[in-house]
Parts: structure tokens; C-alpha cells; sequence
């Protein structure tokens, strides 16, 4: 071995240095170990698996979920004099036989493999006859059932390490919250495989939550801040995406949809649009996404609320991968929290993962009420410190009014339970401010103890009240949106435990009843 890593750096890829621990974790593949990487989006993994293969005898094999990523990533390799080749259902068969015997041949340095083609018993007796450097598992996330991109084969990669033993594998993710982490090293047997945790900080963004109250105001006067720039707006369904690509698009902005739901030459035109124009603001659900390397990429706004923490934090990071500064933008409302309850709750999932989907959504209320630093929050899901005030998000530069919701909170915990745990929010509000509504008199609750205590707060007020009950554990809705107490609620409603909440924003002028659209 002639080259050093540091000259396949400098002479094919033509970077001047390392970043983070990139030469850490080439040197320990190049040295025939296996390593779990975990880099968020924009780090720099690709070279980690890509330095090693070129330095090592033979070819490095990379799995990799996405025919777009495979085929993007062959494309620069190619440019930079690398032998790099894919085989997916994209290739006829001359084409991949082709491509199947310069690897028999040697002549190949990388090459990118779909995880259910490589697990054919054909493929598998190719490459026990072919050279190999190493596997790569790009995306190792997919191994993960409880994650949002599960791919049921990722579960069958471990067939690698016990055919090929000798052979180093790199497992690499942008997404990883411990669990995740843990799921990712046992499925894949890498229990054993070094690990490099980077800094998951992405101190160029800026994020931003609003609540709810027009949605599509907001996004307008949102994306008037950000005109001629390219962004995401993601979406929770793929008919929101239609309706709201349409009415940006009556504004007179650049808008176009993609979701799953629409045919794959138009999805795959708007995607080529997005990535080679300025200035289009591509409206999606998360099928849009993974892999989309577009280093401008402005904003990333959210018009629904996410499903978890890591998903938010991985769509996030498609904003503003060339360090300029970009913006996220998340607006959610109590709707969201009760549509994505009832989501999961109907779901055909078991109890263990229903219960995970919920704490995931919780802890991603958590972040969206929360008074701190965002950036803090958000590391923090990733056990990464952070001391907060980092200056760059919403709670730093506008630091939030908070107000001692504690006697507020006694009151609404007391009303849930005295009007039985079985109503929601609406109705609850309802008896507190004592809004004689048919409902309340058909069950008697203008009756109850706590009818009309609230009176002080108005609806807007209430309603901000429970989210924040909601988000801090101290109430659950169930499957119909129906309210009760949890554990946590004890300490409140006994007086041992004081509350301080995020102090709603000043109302907006013409305000229609904010029913989280
Ligand atoms: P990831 O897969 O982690 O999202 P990539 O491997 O696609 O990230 O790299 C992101 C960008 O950073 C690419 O444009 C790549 O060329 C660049 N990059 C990676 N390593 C270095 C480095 N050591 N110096 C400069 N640029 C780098
Ligand atoms: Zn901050």
C-alpha cells in the first residue's frame, strides 16, 4: 500500500484536511476493523467507507437503500477517476452482468448494491468469489424497526459478518438516538465495532417553532422571509401536500409537490427541478428526502408536527449543508397532537411499539413547548451537552415569556378528572370557562366543582394550558382524543410541584378559533 490515506484525500477527492474524525475512522477500516459511524447529515460519511475501500485490496461493497443516492454517488465517484459501479432494478440485465464481471475482474473500487439484491443467494455466491475490501451499511437506520425508514432486509446484513468474518463492515447513520444506536450495533452484530459519535450540532441553522393559528399565513409570511431561496415545506399527508402546493402556487411562489402517492416521472421531474433550479420550494411528506444532497437548500419548514425528535432533527439537516446560514421552521398546533395520537393509537402495531411511537411524540411536544435553548433540547435527545444559549433559535434571540401555571394547571387536571377522564381538551375548556354548550348540560357538568373556575384565562389561553399538560406527561389522550391523568398529574394536584409555561405569543390581529387546522 503505497498511498496514504491523506494523499487519496488530497489528489482524488481534493480536500485539504480531514473533518471530525474521519481519519480516526478511516484508519480503523483501512486496518481491517469494523466501526459504527454516527455523523449527522452533511458530516462527511460517504468518504469514511470510501477512503478505506480504495486503500484496501479489492472492492468495497456498500449497501444502500435508495436507487437516486446509489446512482448520485457512482456519478461523483466516476468524476473523480473512482471504479465505482450499482446494481439495482435500474440496470437491464446486459448492463448488470457488465458490472458483475469487472467485479470479478477486479476492476471495480466501489460498488453500491441494493440490500435485497445483494441478499439473493446469486449475488452472495458472486461475491464469495470476488475480492472485497468491506462492506459498507449506509443508512443503517433502516435496521431499525422502531425508526422511521425500517427496511424489513436490512434485518438479514448480518449474513455478512457471518459468511465473510474477516471482512471490516461500517455501519453509518445520521439518525441516532441511543436506542436506535443500540438496536443499530446488535442487529447488525456490531456490538463490538468501535464507534464515532460525532458532534451532532448544526450551529448554522436556526430553528424556530410558531403555533398554529392560520397555517397558511404563516407559511406565506415565512416563506416571504426566505424569497428565491430553495426550501422543503414538509406536510403530514399527501392531500395537505397537493392543497398546500396549490395555494402557494396561487401566491405566485415556486411551488411543486412530491409525495408517494404521485407517478414516478412526475415525482422524479420535480425532484430533477428542485435540485438544478434556484429558488423552488418543494412542498412534501417524508418521502422526500433521504439522501437529496443539495447543498442550498435554505429552509426546511414544518407545517405538521413530525412524528419524533429524529425525524424532525434528520429533515431539518437538509437545510443548509453548505454552512451558510438556513432556517427550520416548525408550526404545530394541539390538532396535530391529537390527530397523531389517534394515528398511532389506530394503528395496527403492537402495545410495546404503540407505547414508543407515543413517548417519541411527547418528547417531541416536550421540544416545541419548552422555554430553553432549542438547539440545547434538541442535542440533548441525542445525549449530546449542550450549555444552551446558543443565539441562534427562537428561545435565545426572543427569550419566551413564561408565566407560573401551576394554579392553572391544578384546575384543569381537577376538571379532567371530576368530568370522568372521558372528554377532550374542547369540552374541558368548555366547563372551566363555563361555556353552557349543549354537551355540558346533557352531562351535567355546569354542576361540577370546577365549572366556570377558568374564567380568567380565555379559550386561546386554555388551549395552550393543555398542550403543555400534554407535552409535560402530566395528561394523555387515547385513541378518540379523550383526556385523562397520568401519574405525574399527583404531585401537581397535592400542591408539592410548581409549573412554569411557555407564555403564549401575542395574538395575531383578525384571529379565526385556532382549531390547530
Ligand atoms: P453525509 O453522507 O454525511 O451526509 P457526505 O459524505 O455527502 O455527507 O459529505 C457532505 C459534503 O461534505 C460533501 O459535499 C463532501 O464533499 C464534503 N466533505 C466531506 N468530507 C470533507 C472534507 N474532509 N473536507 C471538505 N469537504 C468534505
Ligand atoms: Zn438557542
Amino acid at each position: 500500500m503505497s498511498d496514504t490515506a491523506l494523499d487519496l484525500l488530497h489528489r482524488i477527492f481534493g480536500h485539504r484536511e480531514f473533518r471530525g474524525e474521519q481519519a480516526q475512522i478511516v484508519a480503523q477500516v483501512a486496518d481491517g476493523g469494523d466501526a459504527l459511524v454516527l455523523m449527522p447529515t452533511g458530516g462527511g460519511k460517504s468518504l469514511c467507507y470510501q477512503l478505506p475501500a480504495l486503500l484496501r485490496e479489492g472492492c468495497g461493497i456498500v449497501v444502500s437503500p435508495l436507487i437516486a443516492l446509489m446512482q448520485d454517488q457512482v456519478e461523483a465517484l466516476r468524476q473523480l477517476g473512482v471504479r465505482a459501479a450499482f446494481l439495482n432494478s435500474a440496470l437491464d440485465a446486459t448492463e448488470a452482468a457488465d458490472v458483475e464481471r469487472r467485479l470479478l475482474a477486479g476492476e471495480l473500487d466501489l460498488l453500491y448494491v441494493a440490500p435485497e439484491r445483494l441478499l439473493t443467494p446469486r449475488f452472495l455466491s458472486l461475491l464469495d468469489r470476488a475480492r472485497i475490501a468491506l462492506f459498507a451499511i449506509d443508512e443503517a437506520h433502516c435496521v431499525s424497526q422502531w425508526g422511521h425508514d425500517f427496511r424489513p432486509e436490512y434485518r438479514q446484513l448480518t449474513v455478512l459478518h457471518e459468511r465473510w468474518p474477516q471482512i471490516p463492515r461500517i455501519a453509518l447513520t445520521a439518525t441516532a438516538d441511543e436506542p436506535t444506536r443500540q438496536e443499530i450495533a446488535e442487529r447488525l452484530a456490531l456490538e463490538d465495532a468501535r464507534r464515532f459519535v460525532s458532534s451532532f450540532d448544526r450551529p448554522n441553522i436556526r430553528y424556530r417553532v410558531v403555533q398554529k393559528d392560520n397555517t397558511l399565513r404563516q407559511l406565506r409570511d415565512f416563506l416571504h422571509a426566505h424569497r428565491g431561496h430553495s426550501g422543503i415545506v414538509y406536510a403530514f399527508s399527501r392531500k395537505r401536500v397537493d392543497s398546500i402546493a396549490m395555494q402557494l402556487c396561487e401566491l405566485g411562489i415556486d411551488a411543486l409537490p412530491y409525495h408517494a402517492g404521485m407517478d414516478a416521472a412526475t415525482r422524479a421531474a420535480h425532484q430533477r427541478r428542485f435540485l438544478q433550479e434556484d429558488g423552488i420550494v418543494m412542498v412534501a411528506t417524508i418521502a422526500f428526502g433521504m439522501g437529496i444532497d443539495k447543498p442550498d437548500v435554505r429552509f426546511v419548514a414544518h407545517v405538521d408536527l413530525p412524528k419524533s425528535v429524529e425525524g424532525y432533527y434528520q429533515e431539518t439537516g437538509r437545510a443548509g449543508r453548505d454552512g451558510e446560514p438556513a432556517e427550520a421552521w416548525l408550526c404545530y398546533g394541539l390538532g396535530d397532537t391529537i390527530n397523531l395520537r389517534q394515528l398511532i393509537l389506530q394503528s395496527e402495531a403492537g402495545e410495546e411499539r404503540k407505547r414508543l411511537e407515543l413517548r417519541k411524540l411527547d418528547a417531541l411536544l416536550g421540544y416545541c413547548e419548552s422555554t430553553t435553548c432549542r438547539r440545547q433540547s434538541l442535542l440533548g435527545w441525542f445525549g449530546e451537552a449542550h450549555a444552551g444559549q446558543c443565539g441562534n433559535c427562537d428561545s435565545c434571540l426572543e427569550p419566551p415569556q413564561s408565566w407560573d401555571g401551576t394554579v392553572a394547571a391544578r384546575k384543569a387536571l381537577s376538571c379532567v378528572y371530576r368530568s370522568g377522564q372521558r372528554f377532550g381538551a374542547a369540552h374541558v375548556i368548555d366547563i372551566l370557562r363555563g361555556v353552557s354548550t349543549e354537551r355540558v348540560l346533557q352531562f351535567g357538568h355546569d354542576q361540577l366543582s370546577t365549572w366556570a373556575i377558568g374564567s380568567d384565562l380565555d379559550e386561546r389561553q386554555w388551549r395552550s394550558v393543555f398542550r403543555q399538560l400534554v407535552a409535560q406527561g402530566l395528561l394523555e389522550a387515547d385513541a378518540h382524543g379523550a383526556l385523562h391523568l397520568t401519574d405525574a398529574a399527583g404531585p401537581v394536584l397535592r400542591g408539592e410541584r410548581s409549573l412554569h409555561f411557555r407564555a403564549e405569543q401575542p395574538k395575531p390581529p383578525r384571529r379565526r378559533r385556532d382549531r390547530g387546522d
